[in-house]
């Protein structure tokens, strides 16, 4: 009885003052985890078979066909995203390649990316991607690649391309949707997008990236999701609960700081599902859509499944067979988990003066670690992190509160590596800014 009476005040002061922080927000918003329960894997599974009908989404495929090929393909993602959501600014993103542009291009074409914007608050972005284009490498596909054949494109040779990428284009498409009618008022603008040209060395997104760089498009992060459906690997293993997620280092870096975030967010909202971060920019001489953004300077990260068949990519064998929807549902929710939390968060703080030097220091003692930082908008307190220099990810973490600077005595800031995270009153946690050293100058 007396318990019960203690709650109920504490939970009123909680509310009355508007300062939930203070007391410990919740870790899970409702709202998020509504979300994230409206996603459904049987419309991913109802689009992912319109998406194959279309035979081949070759970039350089037939464009004249109703039925088959990229050009009834890339008309009909557009439909699809535009009826799914009135509040969806629906798009082509379409881009003139010359022959000859990226080598693989052996002829000009017009490459057209769709992009759906779900407008927030804020100008700052948040990308998810999928590549919707395929291609057929003939009978023996990725895996022929991988024996060190040679690259031989059958551009008009059935490439239903299910998992690569058609798994993650009906991802991002069903984000579209789920974000769209989650009546949620997000701050950051949220970008959902299927490119072309991936197979033929990134082309869509490199377009896409280089145009929102030379416009100054405030990109905050890129999820792409590329071959993401499959949960049974070319060896027979079976792995439908966990995923890999690729990120460029340097260690600290945005894309590095980015993968952590993912993973910390999504196990709180989908602790059934495991991400397995991979301190790699992509799998071993491959690539993915991410890496054209981040050749542009953009902080992005790559899904890919965990088991994947190489005998079943880049050929007609690419089929929904292969695709586990109970597995790609899982996956939607890991990527839209972390979409949802970053664009609700404050921006992260900044944590290095005007001219770029860290702002962590040994205070007076010589042995203390003082971290300062700038107060981001619209925080309502800061977590601060750290780890032993040779850990990989953070080790411990403190909420103290609404400051804007913190010692940790006795901590020798040669031994450990610090960072700090903004957090709202709802418990909207930021990416971690690490405190990173000037490079070596002697
Ligand atoms: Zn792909």
């Amino acid at each position: 009885m007396r318990k019960v009476f203690v709650i109920a005040v504490v939970t009123l002061i909680g509310i009355t003052t508007g300062v939930r922080a203070q007391f410990g927000a919740p870790d899970v918003d409702a709202r998020i985890s509504k979300l994230i329960a409206s996603i459904s894997e049987s419309r991913m599974e109802q689009r992912l078979r319109t998406l194959v009908g279309f035979g081949t989404r070759n970039t350089l495929s037939d464009t004249a066909s109703e039925a088959r090929g990229v050009g009834a393909a890339r008309q009909w993602i557009l439909d699809e995203m535009k009826r799914s959501s009135p509040t969806l600014q629906v798009s082509f993103d379409t881009h003139q390649i010359a022959k000859g542009a990226y080598q693989r291009m052996t002829r000009d074409v017009e490459l057209r990316n769709i992009v759906a914007v779900l407008p927030g608050r804020s100008p700052r972005r948040i990308y998810v991607s999928g590549h919707y284009d395929t291609i057929n490498l003939g009978a023996l596909g990725q895996a022929g690649l991988n024996a060190g054949g040679a690259l031989n494109i059958a551009e008009n040779a059935d490439a239903p391309g299910a998992d690569d990428d058609g798994s993650g284009t009906v991802l991002v498409m069903e984000l579209a949707r789920a974000f769209a009618e989650s009546g949620i008022d997000f701050d950051a603008t949220l970008v959902f997008t299927a490119v072309a040209g991936e197979e033929y060395g990134l082309i869509g997104a490199r377009e896409e990236a280089r145009a929102a760089k030379a416009a100054k498009v405030p990109v905050q992060a890129i999820f792409n999701n590329d071959i993401v459906g499959g949960s049974t690997g070319g060896d027979g293993i079976v792995d439908g609960a966990t995923i890999r997620l690729y990120s460029e280092g340097p260690e600290d870096s945005p894309s590095r700081s980015l993968a952590i975030f993912t993973q910390r967010v999504a196990a709180r909202y989908v602790p059934s599902h495991r991400i397995r971060l991979m301190a790699l920019r992509d799998r071993f001489n491959r690539g993915g859509d991410h890496t054209a953004w981040n050749l542009e300077g953009f902080p992005a990260v790559g899904f890919r499944e965990s088991r994947e068949n190489y005998s079943k990519q880049h050929n007609a064998n690419d089929t929904i067979e292969g695709v586990s929807f109970a597995y790609l549902g899982q996956n939607a929710r890991v990527n839209a988990a972390a979409m949802a939390v970053l664009a609700l968060a404050p921006p992260p703080p900044a944590v290095t003066t005007d001219r770029g030097a860290p702002r962590l220091d040994r205070r007076a003692s010589g042995y203390d670690a003082h971290l300062q930082w700038t107060a981001s908008a619209g925080a309502a307190g800061y977590r601060i992190f750290w780890r032993e220099a040779w850990a990989p990810d953070w080790q411990h973490e403190m909420f103290v509160g609404n400051v804007t600077e913190y010692t940790l005595p006795h901590m020798n800031i040669d031994d450990w590596v610090f960072g700090v995270a903004a957090v709202d009153s709802d418990g909207h946690e930021s990416t971690v800014s690490a405190y990173v050293a000037a490079p070596a100058n002697y």
